[in-house]
């Protein structure tokens, strides 16, 4: 079926044929079966299983040569689950695209609570109440987070495939089963295989959702995170208030101290020059809030919350992405019972966390943040031993939205579903993101194919049968964008070096 620069139409009906939607439909089901939960050890040898079912299914399924899918070892320790690489076309002239995605799962405790009330790992469908595919769920852990859009690729390219439609650009694949746990592995396998990686022009994750449930949307930035533990001692061991309190420096109080000066309450930082490298918003970047679907009404109400700090939509969208922000998350060692106790706890340790964006340095943000503590601990004289640790950090990251990799991406969404997509960010973090930005120095790019009330991580995880169709459309159809892009890519990618 030789064809002038695109048949997509053909695509399209080959993907919406009801034998072919229950083809992909069992095949989501059969994924999610797969218990492949990555924080607990016992269902590594699940996990394994569900890569080694993925790498037969790109064999059988798309044809790729054995030789071209592999499954490696994982380098941060052979018990924890493998990781694969494949790739499909070699043609130097075509663009390569580099797709990641994960295999692994949240735990699915309390099954009582979802839909099923017996068993979340089987795809259970909950029929549209007007019957039409538009509307029909699916719902299993695992369903849109991230076995559907791993899926998604899968189907799009055998729909290709069966067209004779010839793949417009080389593909690889990264597909990881320790995404949820830490990744372990990746960062390893990145430097090991760097010829695989080196050769990529643009990456593509389909890992997240759309901000709402009607319009789609490219997203182009993630904040990062620093997380940071303080702890203070104040006794040897726990003491009674009835014998010592009025008596001794207590560690709760001094605490409570340093955590009521990290912020104003109303979404201001107050740790000197944390908020010094924050970029200034250009009339640019805040040209692109103005068309995004977002009710913060509908938004405060989802919260059940009394009021937003920002209660127009520019301002909640722009603190939840591209600002700091800084959360209190708990205290370790505070007596929390409901009883009236009369305990002073001997050391407490509180625990918050600051959301990085872009440009702010997370070993510099540490350094703000430990010499703003002990500031506050020094002026308010206690001699309390204080102790900061900075525990995990990952910094944000932020693409150039205007490129040929994304321009491809909202084609291809608009396309599909007839709008123009959203361009937004998310206030969470992703770590691969910016590590395959660095791994390939290419375009990495988020294109999900799930809605905001997908629960993934939450119960009731779904994937609508809509968006699990038209997802692997829009992939497809990006492949066909990406094709089309492919001079500027290549040269964009040269120019780089
Ligand atoms: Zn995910």
């Amino acid at each position: 079926m030789s064809s002038k620069s695109d048949n997509l139409q053909a695509f399209y009906d080959h993907l919406m044929k009801d034998e072919n939607r229950a083809t992909y439909i069992q095949r989501l089901s059969d994924y999610c079966a797969y218990q492949s939960l990555s924080g607990d050890s016992a269902y590594f040898p699940i996990c394994a299983d569900m890569v080694n079912k993925c790498a037969e299914d790109l064999k059988t399924i798309l044809g790729i040569a054995p030789e071209d899918v592999k499954v490696h070892t994982n380098p941060d320790g052979d018990d924890l689950p493998p990781i694969l690489t494949a790739h499909m076309g070699n043609d130097p002239s075509k663009t390569t695209l580099l797709v990641y995605g994960h295999l692994d799962v949240q735990p699915a405790p309390d099954p009582e609570n979802w839909v099923h009330q017996d068993d979340p790992f089987k795809l259970t469908k909950v029929p549209a109440t007007r019957g039409t595919f538009e509307t029909n769920k699916y719902y299993a852990r695992g369903s849109t987070d991230d076995k559907g859009p791993v899926l998604g690729w899968i189907n799009a390219i055998e729909a290709y495939q069966a067209l004779n439609m010839a793949l417009p650009v080389n593909v690889k694949f990264c597909i990881e089963c320790m995404e949820e746990s830490g990744g372990f592995g990746l960062e390893k396998i990145f430097e090991n295989e760097a010829e695989f990686f080196s050769g990529v022009d643009a990456v593509c994750i389909s890992d997240n959702y759309w901000l709402g449930l009607t319009k789609p949307c490219v997203t182009y930035g993630l904040r990062g995170i620093s997380y940071y533990n303080v702890t203070i001692e104040c006794a040897a061991g726990d003491l009674h208030s009835g014998v010592y309190g009025g008596t001794v420096r207590e560690a709760m109080i001094d605490l409570i101290n340093i955590f009521s000066q990290l912020t104003d309450g109303k979404g201001g930082i107050k740790i000197d020059g944390v908020n010094d490298d924050v970029l200034v918003m250009t009339d640019d970047e805040l040209a692109l809030y103005g068309p995004i679907d977002f009710d913060p009404e509908e938004y405060r109400k989802e919260i059940g919350t009394k009021e937003l700090l920002y209660p127009d939509k520019v301002g909640t969208l722009t603190h939840r992405w591209r600002y700091p922000s800084l959360s209190i998350h708990g205290f370790v060692g505070a007596s929390d019972g409901n009883e009236d106790q009369t305990v002073i706890p001997r050391q407490v340790k509180g625990k918050f966390s600051i959301r990085l964006v872009p440009n702010q340095d997370p070993a510099d943000i540490d350094a703000k943040v430990e010499a703003y503590v002990k500031k506050l601990h020094t002026q308010s004289g206690s001699k309390n031993p204080l102790t900061f640790v900075a525990t995990t950090s990952a910094p944000a990251w932020v693409s150039d939205n205007t490129d040929a990799n994304y321009k491809a991406g909202i084609n291809a969404q608009k396309r599909v579903y007839g709008i123009e997509p959203d361009l937004t960010r998310e206030g969470g973090s992703i770590p691969v993101t910016l590590t395959l930005q660095n791994a390939t120095n290419s375009s990495v790019m988020l294109l999900p194919i799930g809605q905001s009330d997908d629960g993934a991580h939450s119960q009731n995880e779904k994937m609508s049968e809509r968006n699990y169709i038209n997802g692997a459309k829009v992939l497809g159809t990006y492949l066909n964008e990406l094709g089309k892009a492919q001079k500027t890519l290549k040269s964009k990618k040269t120019g780089k070096k």
